[in-house]
């Protein structure tokens, strides 16, 4: 595989990133570093730099500082149960809640049908265990606009209408050459983002969208049509922040349902957390003695990721991690263990409040 292709954005393939700084040259993205210091109240995956690329987050900053109105939307495709990947996406949305943002949460249900094939129903069902995860995190639904993309009207009239401007050579060159329903379903992404910006949510305001980086050429799509549409409806383009990606527990470049060892479910059985945490890809070295001499090397272990990315809340504890590996102050089997334990904490802790919000999930999403 070449570097040209390696670097290519898909967010319905597999996208491997090796060098993320390219992706500002290629793509036009924006080094996130430069503004960390102008955000009110970072997050942990601003201050760590998992979050390293954005889109016009300036205009963001400035509604942030001034407590002006801004809405921030993100979402779920109901494929399944919440993993490391939705729960960053979640954590991202609750941060920007937080912090003053009008919130929509969509469940793409849409997209999971031309995706991943899922009927309409079976999404309906895995969406109420979603949507009662992503309130157990901490989304406060009485602050939030929480719907399903096939039943907004509002998102399929805006589809509709962003169709007319949209020719197949552009829709082409955005996302290769995809089956139709792929490009209908980037259309009605296309309206999710721009619905916090629909005159009964108010009209326009600066919008966060905050993603992984496969994401982009959906920000890119929309913002587009944003432009085309500005005569129109008034729209202000949408920014988005950009996340890396988790790499595979197995020391894949991604996390992948495709293969069941690289991830694990909030709701797996714990078992099988510590099962594929113990059998993790490290950055250990082959003996207890030279690990003790040598350290290891946290910059490509799995186990110092899912801590850094997820577990470990405290940057100090995150740091102190990170040198005792290095110093070979900790070896790998004590290290997964503590690891095991807190993870096995945090989902059990999850799966309590889940059941307490499962009911409120079916009302939002009125589900029987
Ligand atoms: S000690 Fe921990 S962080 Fe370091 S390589 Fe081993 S598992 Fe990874």
């Amino acid at each position: 595989m070449g570097k040209e292709e390696k670097a290519r954005l898909d967010p319905w393939g597999i996208t491997e990133i090796e060098d993320y700084s390219r992706l500002y040259k290629d793509f036009g993205i924006k080094p996130f570093k430069q503004l960390l210091s102008k955000i009110p109240n970072p997050n942990m995956f601003m201050r760590r730099g998992i979050i390293f690329g954005h889109r016009d987050f300036e205009k963001i900053v400035e509604a942030m500082k001034n407590k002006e109105e801004f809405a921030v939307l993100s979402g779920i495709k109901p494929t399944g149960e919440f993993h490391l990947g939705t729960l960053m996406t979640a954590r991202e949305i609750i941060y920007f809640q937080n912090q003053g943002a009008k919130t929509f949460y969509c469940v793409a249900d849409i997209e999971a049908y031309e995706d991943n094939n899922i009927p309409f129903e079976k999404s309906e069902k895995i969406a109420v265990g979603n949507i009662a995860d992503v309130l157990a995190l901490g989304l406060d639904p009485k602050k939030a606009y929480i719907y399903m993309q096939s039943k907004e009207m509002r998102v399929r009239n805006f589809a509709m209408i962003f169709a007319r401007k949209v020719t197949l050579a552009t829709i082409k060159a955005i996302y290769g050459e995809r089956n139709i329903g792929l490009y209908f379903s980037a259309l009605i992404q296309a309206g999710d983002i721009l619905l916090p910006q629909h005159e009964d949510f108010g009209g326009p305001k600066p919008t966060i969208i905050p993603v992984g980086v496969d994401q982009d050429p959906h920000l890119r799509f929309t913002r587009d049509l944003a432009q085309k549409f500005k005569r129109k409806f008034g729209f202000i383009l949408p920014s988005s922040t950009y996340h890396k990606l988790i790499k595979g527990l197995d020391g894949s470049p991604k996390m992948s349902k495709r293969n069941p060892m690289s991830y694990f479910t909030l709701h797996e059985p714990p078992a099988s957390i510590a099962k594929k945490i113990s059998n993790a890809f490290t950055g250990g070295r082959p003996t207890v003695k030279e690990q003790r001499e040598l350290g290891g090397i946290p910059e490509v272990c799995s186990v110092y990721a899912i801590n850094m990315f997820h577990f470990i809340e405290d940057d100090k504890e995150v740091a102190k991690l990170y040198s005792d590996c290095k110093s070979g102050n900790i070896i790998c089997g004590e290290c997964k263990q503590k690891t095991i334990d807190i993870v096995l904490k945090f989902v059990k802790n999850l799966e309590e409040k889940r059941k307490k919000y499962i009911d409120k999930a079916r009302e939002i999403l009125q589900v029987e």
